[in-house]
């Protein structure tokens, strides 16, 4: 660079270092979906409404009929590293929450204009709307009346970082096009969870986007999704990949021991191989590790080449829930908990991809099959 080698050495301001940290939590408009959604999941939700303003450019609210926040917790709530999910490093092994960093809100209150109304089951139908200053300290409280569960506003997302800003403005088609994608995910792998996503354009009326009837499986969720047709050139997947051991970890006696080796379950739904049932583009391929959708491009890639070795002028359908123990994974890798690190996954992909023929080849591709599940 340009800087002076004589030029004092100091510590960044507090408030830039927590902007600079935020908006690696926080890099785009699926960073916001994705986190305040995952809250609502965790905080016990059965309905969950996402509601765009703008495509996301204006705001987007997140309501939920959870837990809600007791008033002992307003003023740490959107303190960087308060959380209520994670109190020590060795819980983050055995963790059933999507979140656990509790940077989520306190990168939010420093990138938007940032509100919660809250309320409680004891509270009902006294709820409070928290405002926050851009630290993430409580700026102030009032009452308004509401039911029990949170909802989370997040206005003018980046106003703060004015090029993050204009990249969003500048690519929000691609963007848009991601966290529908993204939400969809959501929706069709939480059964027993309502969503409802809508939007409202700066000129005209809101409209629902799509919405699941809080299902109790996820057969019914793509139904409501993606639509009955789509469903209907689906087969059911419940794939067992035996994984031997091969190194210290099975041994250790963490991981989930079948004699030697280790079970590894792909649970699911995937395009029949027949022509005409998969789609011409792969916008539909959702993965996920233990529900958590994630992108696994190898994962994905595998499924496509063992599809296309049937039907080769297609792509399927996937909808695909990874089921292994906590211990064979590393969800912390990223501060956006995008990235996945799998054990061994080497050795998943080849099993997989094995398993995929198998399945494959016990399926009539002339005759649709009767629905599944
Ligand atoms: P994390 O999810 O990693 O704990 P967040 O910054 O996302 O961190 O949230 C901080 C805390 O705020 C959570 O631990 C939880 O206690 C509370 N919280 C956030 N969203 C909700 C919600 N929708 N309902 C109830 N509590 C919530
Ligand atoms: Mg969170």
């Amino acid at each position: 660079g340009t800087m002076a080698s004589n030029a004092t050495i100091k510590a960044i301001e507090s408030s830039t270092v927590h902007q600079i940290q935020s908006g690696q939590v926080i890099v785009d408009l699926c960073s916001v979906a994705k986190e305040l959604v995952e809250n609502s999941i965790d905080a016990g939700a059965t309905s969950i409404e996402v509601r765009f303003k703008n495509q996301g450019l204006d705001a987007i609210e997140v309501q939920d009929n959870g837990y809600g926040i007791s008033s002992e917790n307003y003023e740490s709530i959107a303190l960087k590293h308060y959380t209520s999910k994670l109190s020590t490093y060795d819980d983050l092994s055995t963790l059933q929450t999507f979140g656990f960093r509790g940077e989520a809100l306190s990168s939010l209150s420093a990138l938007s204009r940032f509100s919660i109304v809250t309320c409680t089951a004891q509270d009902a139908p006294r709820a409070t709307k928290l405002e926050f200053e851009t630290s993430g300290k409580l700026k102030g409280t009032s009452v308004v009346s509401g039911q029990r569960g949170t909802t989370v506003f997040v206005e003018e997302l980046f106003r703060s970082l004015p090029v993050r800003r204009r990249e969003l403005e500048r690519n929000i088609k691609r963007e848009w096009g991601k966290v529908i994608g993204l939400l969809n995910q959501y929706a069709c792998i939480q059964t027993g969870i309502k969503f409802t996503v809508s939007q409202q354009p700066t000129k005209g009326k809101r409209m629902v986007l799509f919405s699941t009837k809080g299902n109790p499986t996820t057969r019914d969720n793509i139904i409501n999704v993606f639509g009955v047709k789509t469903m209907n050139a689906l087969i059911a997947m419940d794939l067992r990949l035996e994984l031997q051991p091969t190194n210290g970890l099975a041994k250790k006696g963490k991981a989930v021991e079948v004699g030697n080796t280790t079970e590894v379950r792909v649970v699911g739904h995937v395009s029949r191989p027949a022509h005409g049932e998969g789609r011409q583009t792969p916008d539909r391929q959702m993965l996920y590790v233990n529900g958590r959708p994630c992108g696994l491009p190898q994962f994905t890639k595998v499924f496509n080449e063992v599809y296309r070795s049937y039907n080769a002028s297609q792509s399927p359908f996937i909808f695909a829930n990874i089921q292994l123990d906590t211990h064979l994974y590393d969800v912390n890798v990223s501060p956006d908990k995008r990235t996945i690190l799998l054990h061994d996954q080497g050795q998943m992909l080849d099993n997989l991809r094995e398993s995929l023929v198998e399945l494959f080849e016990t399926q009539d591709v002339t005759i649709p099959v009767a629905q599944t599940q």
